[in-house]
This record gives structure tokens, C-alpha cells and sequence, in this order.
């Protein structure tokens, strides 16, 4: 099993990460990748873009170095369940991660967290939930996780936070949140978190994750790219006509 598609890079315009999308994109060819999302933070991450930097990803080809670039954005969860966001970006993007990051959300207590993350699933806006592994922002599995799967909100699969190194702490959860995911029929997506080129694509923790629990393929809609477009249908996203070749 092979990843085809990663869900969660950033560029240099996320005021902490140092490469382009266009080094993002040669990367990914190298490795035989053949599409990403990319996923800047939003603006309340501090050096983060404003949010016309999201608005106008319709300057960006549909495809650099070959490889299937989808128009993303990593918003902050902030305040009871929102996101930092405004209504009128959301037509020009075609994934969402919602994510909880301690600059923006300072953590509070597992119910604050669980009514949070609900509250968000719930809005409709995102298509995924970041990182979940973060012992900062503890929640009930159970109950996120089933409300995820009704409502067709992918959970991510996070390859930076199973390497140990950032989020410490993630690494049992995340083996925790995966298995609740299997049995609840829950979709999980993929992501690098790529902060740097050369770590696009990368799932060396999220397979062998993937491979350990013997989690459905047919639940991972980064399995391959036609997986992820049919999750992108089934959110209601309208489809993007220069990705229908890859349909197949
Ligand atoms: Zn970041
Ligand atoms: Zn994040």
C-alpha cells in the first residue's frame, strides 16, 4: 500500500515553513506522488497570510510538474467551534483542514475541546480535522469520531506527529483515534504536515499506522486520487473539471 495523495503541506507563506509550491510540487514528482493539497494556515497563526492570499489560488495551475495541486487552507479552530475563516473564502477552496493550535486556541479541558471539535464538524465548512493526535487539546474520541463519520468529516492521519518530534505525546493517541475511526466506519485522509519540500508526500508513520491496525483502504481517501475526488463529491463539492482524467 501507497499513498497517493497528501492532504496537509505548507509553503513559505505560512511565515514558518520554506519552500514554494512550486518546490513543493517538483518534490512530490520526484517521489512519484501525483497530487497534494495545499494548506497554508490561516490568518490568526501568527505570520500566517491574510485570507486573500486563499481567496485567490485561482492564479495557481491545476497542475505544476505533473502533479494535481488541490487549493487548500489549514484553519484555526477558535473561539467555541469556529473557524478563522470568513464565509466569503469558502467558495474559492476545495479542502479545509480544521485544526487546533496553541497560539490561537490556548487548551483548555476535554469538554471545552469535544463541544468545540462538534461544533465544527456540525458548520459543514471543513472537510477534515487536523491532528488530532495533540495531547494539548484532549477530547472525547468517541463522540467526535462518531459525529466525523456521520457527517462525512475525514480524520487525519498525521505523519509529523507520529515521528515523535512535535505534538510529543501524539503518537499513542493517534494508534487510539485510528482504531476508534476503523470501528466507528469513520474516513481518515493523510497528511505530511510538510513544512519543508522534501518531507511532501512522506508517510512512512502514517503506512506503517495504516498497516498495523489494518485500517480499511477503502476508508483512506488518500489511497489514491480517484478516492479523494469521490470524498470530495461526497462532501457536495462541485467537481473540478481538470481533474477528471484522474477519475480512473
Ligand atoms: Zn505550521
Ligand atoms: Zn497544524
Amino acid at each position: 500500500m501507497r499513498i497517493q495523495v497528501d492532504t496537509h503541506t505548507h509553503t513559505y507563506a505560512s511565515g514558518h515553513a520554506y519552500s514554494t509550491i512550486i518546490e513543493n510540487a517538483f518534490a512530490a514528482s520526484k517521489l512519484g506522488l501525483p497530487m497534494f493539497c495545499t494548506t497554508d494556515h490561516a490568518s490568526s497563526m501568527p505570520g500566517a497570510p491574510h485570507y486573500w492570499f486563499f481567496n485567490n489560488q485561482r492564479v495557481l495551475p491545476r497542475f505544476i510538474h505533473n502533479v494535481a495541486i488541490v487549493r487548500g487552507c489549514e484553519a484555526n479552530i477558535c473561539n467555541d467551534g469556529e473557524i478563522d475563516i470568513p464565509l466569503s473564502v469558502d467558495p474559492h477552496l476545495d479542502w479545509v483542514i480544521a485544526s487546533f493550535h496553541e497560539p490561537v486556541f490556548p487548551s483548555k479541558d476535554s469538554l471545552v475541546h469535544t463541544q468545540a471539535l462538534i461544533k465544527v464538524i456540525c458548520s459543514n465548512r471543513v472537510d477534515a480535522l487536523g491532528h488530532l493526535g495533540n495531547p494539548n487539546f484532549d477530547f472525547d474520541f468517541e463522540a467526535v469520531i462518531a459525529c466525523a463519520a456521520e457527517y462525512n468529516v475525514a480524520i487525519e492521519l498525521n505523519n509529523t506527529s507520529l515521528k515523535g518530534e512535535t505534538r510529543i505525546g501524539s503518537i499513542d493517541r493517534c494508534y487510539e483515534i485510528a482504531k476508534v475511526a476503523k470501528r466507528l466506519g469513520a474516513y481518515v485522509t493523510t497528511g505530511s504536515d510538510a513544512h519543508f519540500c522534501e518531507d511532501i508526500g512522506k508517510f512512512n508513520k502514517v503506512e506503517q499506522l495504516i498497516n498495523d491496525i489494518d485500517f480499511p483502504l477503502d476508508k483512506v481517501i488518500t489511497h489514491t486520487p480517484k478516492q479523494f475526488l469521490d470524498f470530495l463529491a461526497l462532501r457536495g463539492r462541485a467537481p473540478i473539471e481538470e481533474f477528471k482524467k484522474l477519475m480512473v
